[in-house]
């Protein structure tokens, strides 16, 4: 018999979690401010939960998937006390700091354990492959669930700290958004010379990319982990030198706003006397502002 599972909030992730306890045979509890967002799930299989209370008394797995850390305490802080010997799992996007505050809360309260989670996927993913979510905090906690939480996805226990979850949500969604960023930035670049951002991507972007996300990533994190910025080839005075993306950006009539901060990093540590160092160095400048 699988775990029976509580979840609060019924939002586009919400619902996704929901669906994928059921898929996987998991009595589910649902409770939802708007208790309308039930009802296809009702239609499904879950139970609904009338109050917040009810929903915690339901499970002995509680996971709460809210807006934000201020809606996870309006929903749970009146009914603290029925978490006693429940786990509680929160996958509400937060900081570190805000995941530590609910862990202390919750433990205060008499819950089982808890448990921070950053989910690395969108809805539509939920269950599927390329899934994941990051967990950090009260690892027997995670211990007793872990099978229940691998149908959201490849679940990975990160460290005991309930704050790392987030850290390392936070730390992934930064690679992200460079790529993301710098992506936008190539296709505008290219689309001065007529390029389709389509066409652009598929024949040269993604190859380029892969090529140096594969080639290059693993190499600057090791020289950052050994303090190693030598540069046998590509420093950072060569990577410098002549006219720059902003400026090239700008005499083609576009902005260079998204690639303007790394150049002037670039820029600086060569000026600061670090042009013979590989790029990994900027790290230095990031670490100590
Ligand atoms: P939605 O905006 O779709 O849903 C928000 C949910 O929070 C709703 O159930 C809403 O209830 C509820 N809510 C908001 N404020 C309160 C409150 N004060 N009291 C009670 N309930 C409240 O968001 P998502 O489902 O997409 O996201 C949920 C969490 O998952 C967020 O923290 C998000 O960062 C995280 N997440 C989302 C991803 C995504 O791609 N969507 C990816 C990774 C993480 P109501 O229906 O009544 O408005």
């Amino acid at each position: 018999r699988r775990t029976p599972v509580t979840i609060l909030g019924l939002g586009d992730m919400g619902r996704a979690l929901t669906e994928a306890l059921l898929a996987n045979g998991h009595p589910t509890t649902v409770w939802n401010r708007s208790p309308e967002k039930a009802d296809p799930l009702v239609a499904k299989g879950a139970v609904r939960a009338d109050t917040p209370a009810a929903a915690v008394a339901a499970s002995p797995l509680v996971v709460a998937c809210l807006l934000d850390h201020a809606s996870v305490h309006d929903v749970l802080d009146p009914v603290a006390g029925s978490l006693a010997g429940r786990d509680l799992v929160n996958l509400t996007t937060g900081t570190p700091d805000q995941a530590r505050e609910l862990s202390g809360w919750a433990t205060g309260h008499g819950a089982a354990g808890f448990v921070d989670g950053g989910i690395m996927a969108t809805p539509s993913m939920i269950g599927g492959p390329h899934a994941f979510v990051l967990y950090s905090g009260s690892r027997a906690a995670f211990d007793r669930h872990e099978a229940d939480l691998a149908v959201f996805g490849g679940a990975t226990h990160v460290d005991t700290d309930p704050g790392l979850a987030a850290l390392y949500d936070l730390s992934l969604l930064s690679g992200m958004y460079g790529v993301i960023g710098g992506a936008l930035h190539a296709m505008a670049l290219a689309g001065t010379g007529g390029a389709k951002a389509s066409e652009f991507t598929s024949s040269l972007l993604l190859p380029w990319l892969r090529a140096m996300v594969d080639g290059t990533l693993p190499d600057l994190a090791r020289r950052i982990d050994a303090g190693d910025y030598a540069a046998p080839e590509s420093n950072l005075a060569m990577q410098t030198s002549g006219a720059g993306f902003v400026e090239v950006s700008e005499a083609a009539g576009i902005s260079g706003a998204l690639v303007a901060p790394l150049e002037e990093m670039m820029r600086r540590r060569v000026a600061d006397g670090h042009g013979d160092e590989d790029i990994a160095s900027l790290v230095e400048l990031v670490r100590k502002p």
